[in-house]
């Protein structure tokens, strides 16, 4: 068991081991990152770091003890509403991120059709498949229910379906602009006006794409409405520590108008200590996310945020326009945005994507189809030449892979796989937990074999196992400390 150092650590020791520490972590820095840090470049980043130490230990709980805070998470909300189409109506607040502005949408969401809706059983909430793993959260945590409906072709809602899976139970229609995993736009307009047309609430994800959006169209790209200015959408969430480069824990959900709002917020008033307000799922607020996001708004302004997000949208474009013209790999579909699925017809593509990995890159891995997912970011335009030099390696690798095993090998393992009965299946889970706690509670380097056979299990309780199984063993206390820490001492 870990135990309470005895005595306290000298400064420079400690930092020097924290450094350490993190030289297996990934490195965003040379461009090599697809997901996660948002890099804005390194004056960006001295200005976050300034903003938020000024911050670090105030508490934006209560703003009567910090006015400042409170003026200027009021200032962000004003600026991100005036962005999203609002002409004077449309409120909120500011969360610790996207997840948490999903969550209050979906409550405020629930607690409003308790008040209007006249339901009986589970409320639900409607979404296209796509849409953030926030939204199933929210139903885990509050007693709604997700109903998913498939996308159409071009990786879009399928519109129709979700007309028709409309129920009594149904209070809330939700589409992304654009969703993570595709990047493409759902068809915003059409979902509002189902939800007005039945008195629903609708939600639209903007947490990856309300900064970016609007300064697209500035650039002269035909984006479709998809905020406040259409007058079916209640709520809409933002993020800005994606690409506003705020930094983390800043977000933003708002709501057509205060009356919407006003769900969302919390009071008990009978507690010893005083009558206790808040306004999201946090007590504590952390004052330096608020001042950073503040800040970043103010020091980028129109001009500053205008300029990266031209170099985001060229170099996504040479990211498509290379990928289209490269022999085995290939688009999902055409980005609406930032945001591209990689997937191959002739190869594993998460056998490309290992390949990547042993060659630094960082990129999460996709299912349905299987896909490797780039959020690209102005730092890529650097890295861009090394990227594609390293991905045509990576297929010539994976090519003399797949001539070395043939096609009737791979053909006879995925039948064995899908015609495994499940305590068979179940073993082979057990198995692989193993294997990820004896080499130190850390997923193997390669997972293409793990995502393969993830795709390849058939029965989600068995997925679901195994990722428990996982999660526990990242969080098991009792594994010895990891070896680059270990051997700094
Ligand atoms: C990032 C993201 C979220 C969740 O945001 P977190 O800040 O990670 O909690 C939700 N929806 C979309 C579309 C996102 O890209």
């Amino acid at each position: 068991m870990r135990t309470m150092p005895g005595q306290g650590t000298d400064q420079e020791e400690l930092f020097a081991l924290m450094e350490k520490m993190k030289h297996q972590d990934t490195k965003w820095r040379e461009g090599q990152t697809f997901c996660l840090v948002y890099d804005g470049g390194k004056e960006i980043s001295e200005v976050n770091k300034r903003a938020y130490n000024l911050y670090m230990s105030e508490n934006g709980l209560n703003p009567s003890a910090f006015p400042s805070l409170k003026e200027m998470e009021n200032d962000v909300v004003s600026i991100l509403a005036h962005q999203l189409g609002s002409t004077g109506e449309v409120t909120g607040t500011m969360t610790s991120g996207g997840t948490e502005s999903i969550l209050m949408a979906c409550k405020a969401a629930r607690d409003w059709a308790r008040q209007n809706l006249k339901i009986t059983g589970t409320p639900q909430i409607l979404m296209p498949v796509s849409a953030h793993p926030a939204f199933h959260k929210a139903a885990h945590y509050f007693d709604i229910e997700v109903v998913t409906v498939a996308l159409c072709d071009n990786y879009r809602v399928n519109i129709e379906l979700m007309k028709n899976a409309i129920t009594e139970q149904t209070i809330m229609l939700v589409g992304s602009a654009p969703n993570y995993p595709f990047g493409v736009i759902d068809p915003i307009g059409e979902i509002s006006k189902l939800a007005q047309d039945h008195g629903l609430w609708c939600h639209v994800d903007a947490c990856i794409g309300g900064i970016l959006l609007p300064f697209y169209r500035k650039l002269g790209q035909a984006v479709p409405p998809f905020d406040f200015t259409l007058p079916g959408v209640t709520s809409l969430s933002v993020d800005l520590h994606k690409y506003a480069y705020a930094a983390k824990g800043a977000s933003v959900v708002l709501y057509k108008n205060a009356e919407y709002r006003r769900h969302q917020f919390f009071i008990t008033t009978d507690w010893p200590g005083g009558i206790y307000a808040s306004p999201s799922m946090t007590g504590t607020r952390p004052g330096g996310a608020i001042a950073s996001a503040w800040a970043m708004l103010h020091f980028l302004g129109e001009e500053g945020y205008l300029e990266l997000v031209g170099t985001i949208k060229q170099t996504t474009e040479e990211f498509y326009r290379r990928i289209e013209a490269l022999d085995g790999v290939k688009t999902v579909v055409k980005p609406e945005m930032s945001l591209i699925a990689l997937a191959s017809d002739q190869h594993d593509i998460y056998q490309i994507g290992d390949e990547m990995s042993l060659r630094g890159w960082y990129m999460d891995r996709q299912q349905f189809p299987p896909s490797l997912h780039l959020t690209v970011m102005a730092g890529h335009a650097h890295s861009i030449d090394r990227f594609f030099s390293d991905l045509q390696a990576s297929i010539l690798e994976v090519q003399k892979f797949s001539n070395r095993m043939s096609h009737t090998q791979t053909q006879i393992k995925k039948a064995l796989i899908r015609s495994m009965p499940k305590g068979i299946i179940s073993a082979l889970v057990k198995k692989e937990v193993r294997a990820i706690r004896q080499s130190g509670g850390v997923i193997p380097k390669k997972t293409a074999p793990m995502y393969g056979m993830l795709t390849s299990i058939e029965t989600q309780g068995d997925v679901e196992k195994l990722v428990l199984n996982i999660m526990d063993s990242m969080f098991d206390q009792s594994l010895p400390v990891n070896n680059s820490v270990k051997d700094v001492s």
